[in-house]
């Protein structure tokens, strides 16, 4: 007689044990509704599309054309965080804004990192006061990113592993549409698949002595690492946006270093001023080899309004001016 009452007690127990979440988290959708996914940037917004597609209602942070280091959050960005289920972010500092929201908005979502268990860069600047033994730390260089450079999408498998990454995420939140976003990600990651091909084949016709960038911000880092190019920008001393304009001096000593590298090109970025980029050539003769879609999509019907294309533009526009 005990172990039919008992049983069910014990079964309860388990129950609750495991459903017991780590973190606090909203229930997955009810049936017919979307999953809401908040996605902080639009070059993650397209992925999390992909592999969502129909399935979820997402809202991206971020916009087009629009600069995450230097984003200012508005009460409806709150307010979507509030609603949502599921926030996708870049992580490695990228969002630095992101923490402060997520308390503020009190949301319940579960986070997924699209960035988690990539191999990083180390970047060569640090917050204001965060030392790292053993590396140099100048003054004054203060900023809103972290030990390790956070621009991990310009390399094609990175975005595979991200792919997957956010499958998985979605999958725990919603495990009824499990199937879906499984099956939405790999039809992608074919897609993408063939884009690496693609930049893989592009960029082996450049010639070895050409094969040098420079840019506004270093958000290069990852496609040069990947594609077997040299960046050549990092006398601007920063990853981030939010830096002051190089000083005059500033300017003379990235000239000097462009000229002594014997670089061709430098590129300019669709989420900056070309200023920079501009006084550089004029000071060194050598010529812009246009705009690169650095931390952003364009708008819907741009030139970059997928992931595909702004990866495609990127090498076009690479090979184009270095070939
Ligand atoms: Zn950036």
């Amino acid at each position: 007689m005990l172990s039919r009452y008992l049983s069910p007690l014990i079964t309860g127990a388990l129950l609750i044990a495991a459903c017991a979440p780590a973190t606090p988290t909203t229930p997955p959708p009810a049936a017919g509704n979307p999953l809401r996914v908040v996605a902080t940037f639009s070059v993650l917004g397209d992925l999390v599309k992909n592999v969502g597609g129909d399935a979820i209602a997402l809202t991206v942070l971020v916009g087009p054309d629009s600069d995450s280091h230097t984003y200012e959050p508005s009460p409806a960005d709150s307010a979507a965080l509030a609603e949502a289920q599921v926030i996708v972010e870049n992580g490695i500092e990228f969002e630095s804004w992101l923490d402060e929201l997520v308390t503020a908005s009190g949301t319940q979502a579960a986070r997924v990192v699209a960035a988690d268990g990539l191999t990083l860069r180390e970047g060569g600047e640090h917050e204001e006061g965060e030392e790292h033994e053993g590396e140099e730390h100048t003054e004054g260089d203060g900023h809103e990113h972290g030990a390790f450079d956070p621009h991990v999408w310009h390399n094609v498998e990175n975005a595979m592993q991200m792919v997957r990454n956010i499958q998985a995420g979605m999958s725990a939140a919603d495990p009824a549409r499990a199937a879906t976003y499984q099956a939405n990600a790999e039809a992608y990651l074919r897609t993408l698949t063939e884009l690496e091909a693609y930049v893989v084949a592009q960029a082996a016709t450049v010639p070895a002595d050409r094969r040098q960038i420079v840019t506004n911000h270093d958000a290069f880092g990852y496609f040069c690492d990947a594609y077997d190019f040299t960046l050549v920008g990092d006398v601007l001393g920063t990853l981030s946006t939010e830096a002051a304009e190089p000083s005059a001096q500033e300017l003379a000593q990235l000239a000097d270093r462009v000229r002594a590298t014997g670089v061709s090109v430098i590129f300019t970025e669709n989420v900056m001023s070309a200023d920079v980029a501009e006084a550089l050539s004029r000071e060194t003769g050598v010529k812009i080899g246009g705009a690169l879609y650095t931390d952003a999509l364009t708008a819907i019907g741009g030139p970059a309004d997928t992931y595909e294309k702004m990866i495609r533009a990127n090498i076009d526009t690479v090979v184009g001016a270095l070939k």
